[in-house]
């Protein structure tokens, strides 16, 4: 298996190698960095002054790796969420996420933020649901603190589940 690794619009390189490190460290697998996309214009919702998470998953669905994660540093939601740090195909071939809401604090963290979310949204192309275990890479964390409490590895029980 392998996993590209897609930036979509500007995005710092350091956080591209960020999260190219953890999918390697995580799922044992190759992860590399494919040429940069431009952020689609039909993704950007004026009313809300923000991008739809979903057009991001699409272009990430259509990478040449048998996984891809979308990267971006835009704002991104979800219709009925008022933003998201990232979304995925539960099952599929592509994920996304966004940077935007991961460094609106501490910026010291921000490389741990980024690869714990780029490893949860890549778990779930894996099959794997949320996880119970407030500690697993796939717990559910819609705030930073969540983000910052939980780990960048699989629990046991995850670990069994996903299929790589
Ligand atoms: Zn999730
Ligand atoms: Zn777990």
């Amino acid at each position: 298996m392998h996993i590209g690794v897609i930036p979509v619009g500007n995005v710092d390189a350091k956080i591209l190698k960020y999260v190219c490190d953890a999918l390697h460290e995580i799922f044992d697998v190759p992860a590399e960095v494919k040429d940069a996309q431009p952020i689609p214009k039909h993704a950007y919702v004026e009313k809300r002054e923000q991008y739809l998470a979903s057009a991001f998953v699409s272009i990430a669905a259509r990478g040449e790796c048998d996984k891809n994660i979308a990267i971006t540093d835009v704002d991104a939601y979800s219709p009925e969420l008022n933003f998201v740090f990232g979304q995925a195909e539960l099952g599929g071939k592509g994920c996304m996420i966004s940077i935007h809401r991961l460094r609106s604090f501490n910026s010291g963290t921000l490389e741990e933020r980024v690869k714990k979310e780029a490893v949860h949204e890549i778990g779930h192309t894996l099959g794997l649901s949320h996880c119970q275990d407030k500690k697993c890479v796939m717990s559910y964390s819609p705030s930073i603190n969540g983000v910052d409490y939980k780990g960048r590895t699989l629990c046991p029980r995850c670990e069994r589940l996903c299929s790589r």
